[in-house]
């Protein structure tokens, strides 16, 4: 694929952008493209909603990414991975109301086109944020739950009586589990939860069962003569006292009113006595039902309640795609492919899965065998579209290396979280010397999964804490950890702002994570999407682009050079790593070769100077550095989290 890509003057801007360059050559090396092609894949995340606002509404949105391309082209950035920009109750956009449109609060379905033709003359791809595993509380979900006769009844996870269906096997998105990995069930909106009329109740608290059963017959007045049982019902404090009519047997008749459903109780007081509700569906009238008072859920009325199962919270219903072997015959599956083709066929080059784990909750096998069908009915598009290559595809299985490495099977490039929580380890223990053999211990994993697997490398990203904190807000080590991912195997994500060296947790919300872009010294940041929930004291002026452009070995420039290094020299795009073992456990160091060509990837994980011999490599032609470097005849000085790239 032919990556258009402008060296500004050669290699010797490139060696200019080092600091501390302190061995006083001069590299004179002609890079493998000198003027024209990106050799390398590197991907930018970026949060649409606080990237960039064009329009000044406080979102950021699609024109704000278009008129920044040159910012991500200068990064070396080859694809763009943009979180969800479909329709969406939420800021974050991950619970899609519609598939095929664009939320009107990031733009329009042509800013969306625009942006794909202009990102695509500096050869940036776009990738969307599909997200398979469920969806919002949409047109859909309001049809599939209001009428068994809706078509879209079958998109959604869905029981009158979860216990009894998932006991049964009956529930296909639990993959053959018995119970989930995560998540939980919610009663539908739309069903009618609770009953206004006449009722006669019956408690048999030796079977531990209440029946219910509509009649005609007399409502009676509440038992206020020490009742031993009590009803729970309606409005808060709504209570009455049913009358013992045998052993452990109580009864009474009602007109009762209530829009969430009952519970029986041993106590007037909500806080006292035993609570006893059901574990999941609802009562059919005339039948006993079988009361539980570990978890005392509401017993909901009759067979109009209907029970859906949610993954994450319940704004995000779980999708179904019945028996995984044959999801693609789904109908949930044929219509999120046939939104999906659109965008491909508008010119998206790249998919990014969202939470591929739980779409047959954690079951590997099945999820890789839906992973499978959709790649290649996504593919399929993108080939009758005359797409160069195949489709990229990346999911996120937010999982260590070894529990997720068979999802290769599925996909053809998975988000390797190992890397990043690794690194972080070994960076933050000053420990580098087993870092390549344990990058390559994830790679073999993946191999024996999928020979031309895409190992997809990141630090942290929208759902971490930022890796600025994770490294102790250290900038040091930040621009060390980027210029290890840029010169690592596989292909690197640069997670906005990180290569501003932000820093956030989770905390006090992820919109803390997914701070705006700050793109002057003095200029507004986008903060309606994140609720106003920016750390301004982070976002302050020295974080800025402005003032990282200006300023000689900030975070931006590290990025900058390890980016145009990685484009230019094909050993550092996409050659094999190699470790090489030194005693120095402070060092980190590889080779990375490619078509004859080799280059040695030195880096310092610790606080101090590292000082190794390395008389079988050549340390003369070094390419771009970090920190402070100096090489003397074979003896290498690498400064506090330095690192340094020599052409063999
Ligand atoms: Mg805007």
């Amino acid at each position: 694929m032919k990556r258009i890509y402008i060296v500004l003057a050669s290699l010797v801007a490139l060696a200019a952008g080092c600091n501390n360059n302190k061995n006083g050559t001069t590299p004179d090396i002609t890079p493998d493209k000198p003027s024209e092609e990106k050799l390398s894949d590197i991907a930018y995340q970026l949060n649409v909603y606080s990237f960039a606002d064009s329009d000044g509404d406080g979102w950021g949105d699609i024109k704000g990414i278009t008129q920044h391309l040159d910012y991500l082209d200068a990064l070396g950035a080859t694809a763009l991975w943009l979180s969800p920009v479909q329709t969406s109750a939420s800021y974050h956009g991950y619970d899609v109301l519609n598939y095929s449109e664009i939320n009107p609060k990031l733009g329009t379905e042509s800013d969306f086109k625009e942006l794909i033709d202009k990102a695509r003359e500096k050869d940036i791809d776009i990738y969307m944020d599909y997200v398979l595993n469920h969806s919002g509380r949409g047109e859909w979900f309001q049809s599939a739950v209001s009428s068994e006769s809706s078509p879209y009844r079958s998109f959604y996870v869905l029981s009158d009586n979860p216990t009894a269906d998932v006991a049964a096997g009956k529930v296909d998105n639990f993959g053959g589990a018995k119970t989930p990995g995560m998540g939980t069930w919610h009663v539908a909106a739309g069903g009618d939860l609770g009953y206004k009329g006449r009722l006669h109740f019956k408690v048999d608290m030796n079977a531990k069962t209440v029946t219910v059963t509509q009649t005609t017959a007399a409502a009676q007045s509440p038992n206020t003569s020490a009742p031993a049982c009590w009803l729970w019902y309606g409005s808060i404090g709504k209570h009455t006292g049913m009358y013992t009519t045998g052993s452990n047997i109580y009864e009474i008749t009602l007109d009762i009113d209530t829009d969430w459903g009952f519970l029986v109780c041993t106590s007037t007081t909500w806080a006292s006595g035993t609570k006893w509700g059901g574990n999941g569906g609802s009562v059919t009238f005339g039948q006993p039902f079988k009361l539980n008072n570990s978890t005392a859920a509401d017993i909901t009325f009759g067979g109009s309640s209907t029970w859906y199962f949610a993954s994450f919270d319940q704004s995000m219903p779980d999708l179904n795609y019945g028996p995984y072997a044959n999801a693609s015959q789904s109908e949930a599956f044929k219509a999120l492919a046939q939104s999906a083709d659109k965008w491909i066929n508008m010119g998206v080059n790249g998919l990014r899965l969202d939470a591929v784990l739980w779409i047959y909750q954690n079951q590997a096998a099945a999820n890789a065998s839906f992973l499978k069908q959709w790649y290649d009915r996504c593919n399929s598009t993108y080939k009758a579209r005359g797409g160069e290559g195949n489709l990229y595809m990346v999911g996120e299985a937010f999982e260590e290396t070894g529990k997720i490495a068979s999802y290769y099977r599925g996909l053809p490039s998975l988000f390797n979280f190992s890397y990043w929580w690794t690194l972080k380890d070994r960076i933050n223990r000053g420990k580098g010397n087993d870092f390549a053999k344990t990058v390559l211990g994830f790679r073999a994993q993946y191999k024996s999964f999928r020979s031309d697997f895409i190992d997809a490398i990141k630090l942290s990203n929208h759902d971490e804490d930022r890796a600025g904190n994770d490294l102790g807000r250290d900038q040091s080590k930040m621009k060390l950890a980027g210029a290890v991912l840029l010169t690592s195997p596989g292909k690197p994500f640069i997670y906005q702002g990180e290569e501003l060296g932000y820093w956030g947790t989770k905390s006090g919300g992820d919109e803390y994570v997914r701070a705006p872009i700050k793109w002057t010294r003095s200029g507004s940041v986008p903060s309606k999407g994140l609720n106003g929930k920016v750390d301004n004291a982070m976002l302050s002026a020295d974080i800025s682009v402005e003032a990282q452009d200006a300023a000689e070995g900030s975070v931006l420039s590290v990025y900058r050079s390890f980016g145009k290094a990685r484009n230019a020299y094909k050993a550092l795009a996409k050659g094999e790593m190699e470790e090489v073992s030194i005693a120095n456990s402070a060092v980190a160091l590889w080779t990375m070769s490619y078509d004859g060509q080799t280059v040695l990837v030195a880096h310092n994980f610790s606080s101090t100077m590292a000082s190794i011999s390395l008389s079988q490599y050549k340390l003369d032609n070094k390419l771009v550095s970090n920190g402070t470097v100096n090489a003397n005849g074979s003896s290498l000085y690498l400064g506090a989290y330095s690192s340094a790239v020599f052409l063999q």
